[in-house]
């Protein structure tokens, strides 16, 4: 309800002709059309922005794809270290048993040598050694010599090394492959952030073109509505000059016919614009729930337009007074909706009958005072059935300048 900001307030709405109305409706027309050129042109600039995220959403994606392939193959390269550390563990586990065993036959070898030293080498070195110390050292070297022991001391320091040295390298990959997973799992962490980032804008920028499609498509109403309008004043001047044109033709057929009785014309005149001067009537059974004038809706101020009357199972909705159907269509926030246009004691009136359960009349349709125009509803933009009844006194215009509070009106 904001696309009548640009309309002044019609003063002089009484006085107007015809075509002083048909002018301002075509000048509101025109706003209407500057108004949906520049919704037009937002909604366009939103769409680009959405596409250039939108592309800029899929690169993220891409990255963060090839980030988690990189991250679950790393992973998968720390898993078969593991395994891998895993088995030289168990190698080294057995190289350590092998060193422990050949600790013991060490040991046993020496103890051996000690208890029972062999005879010529025992010979030998007592003839050699210099003391007992000596001899006993001696021994104890020439004993691991002989026996091969030799071997064993070089695979003992062999494997020692290897255990070593294995460890080390195993424990070194595993380490620079867990610094690899910690820097593409921060990597992940920044990227998830910029997807979320971006998908927020992304979200905020749908929910705005949402609000601008719904504009537009209000505006696009709003054109539709001033257009149907404007038809009908149109519709008013032609038929009220048919009726002036046949009005004079009668004139003159009187004339003609002087002293005669004159016959009763073949064609029938053209009945003008319906026009009643009884008032206005209520619309429709029910209690009046909720008044004309400002009210809060879902928190936010706002204005009621009209008032709503409400009251349960089939309820007939009849026009408050005779005139033109404007339109009668459906819009997504008054559902199925009939506005008239009256011409009460050469006074202009405007009727909105709102959420409708269903519709009996079509635009262009003449209707009298309390005939049915549809059924009580819930359709649109409504929380349970009522009628959403207004009276504009003049024109309708999307300001809705000219609504009053019709419960006066009624009698
Ligand atoms: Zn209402």
């Amino acid at each position: 309800m904001t696309a009548g900001a640009l309309l002044a307030s019609p003063v002089l709405v009484h006085a107007e002709t015809d075509q002083d109305k048909l002018n301002r409706i075509q000048s509101e027309l025109q706003g209407n059309q500057e108004e949906l050129q520049n919704k037009q042109q937002e909604k366009g600039q939103i769409e680009q922005d959405i596409q250039a995220l939108q592309q800029k959403l899929d690169e993220l994606n891409t990255a963060i794809t090839t980030n988690q392939k990189e991250l679950s193959d790393t992973q998968e390269a720390i898993r078969k270290t593991e395994e891998e550390i895993t088995r030289k563990k168990e190698h080294i586990a057995y190289l350590q048993v092998q060193i422990e065993k050949r600790q013991e036959v060490i040991k046993q070898r020496l103890q051996t040598v000690q208890e029972q030293p062999r005879i010529n080498l025992i010979t030998e070195v007592l003839i050699n050694a210099k003391n007992l110390a000596e001899l006993l050292e001696n021994l104890y070297s020439i004993n691991l010599i002989l026996n091969s022991d030799n071997d064993i001391v070089k695979e003992q320091v062999r494997d020692q090394k290897a255990v070593e040295k294995e460890t080390l390298a195993v424990e070194a990959k595993e380490r620079d492959l867990k610094d690899y997973e910690a820097k593409l799992t921060a990597k992940k962490q920044e990227l998830d952030i910029n997807k979320q980032q971006e998908q927020q804008i992304l979200d905020e920028l749908s929910a705005k073109l949402a609000q601008t499609n719904a504009e537009i498509e209000s505006a696009e109403e709003v054109a539709s509505l001033l257009e149907a309008q404007r038809q009908a004043v149109q519709a008013n001047i032609a038929a009220a000059e048919r009726a002036k044109q046949e009005a004079i033709r009668q004139q003159e057929a009187a004339k003609n016919n002087n002293g005669t009785v004159s016959a009763p014309s073949p064609s029938k005149p053209v009945a003008p614009p319906a026009s009643n001067t009884g008032g206005f009537i209520k619309p429709a059974a029910g209690a009046f729930t909720s008044g004309f004038g400002p009210r809060v809706v879902n928190g936010k101020p706002g204005f009621h337009y009209g008032v709503d009357i409400a009251q349960g199972g089939h309820v007939p909705v009849v026009a408050a007074a005779g005139g033109i159907v404007i339109k009668a269509h459906y819009s997504s926030s008054y559902g199925n909706v009939v506005y008239m246009t009256h011409n009460i004691s050469g006074k202009q009136y405007t009727t909105v009958y709102a959420h409708l359960a269903s519709m009996n009349v079509s635009t262009g349709q003449t209707v009298s005072q309390g005939q049915q125009i549809g059924v009580m509803g819930n359709t649109g933009q409504s929380y349970g059935q009522h009628l959403h009844f207004e009276l504009h006194v003049g024109a309708w215009n999307a300001a809705k300048s000219n609504a009053v509070n019709p419960v006066p009106y009624l009698r």
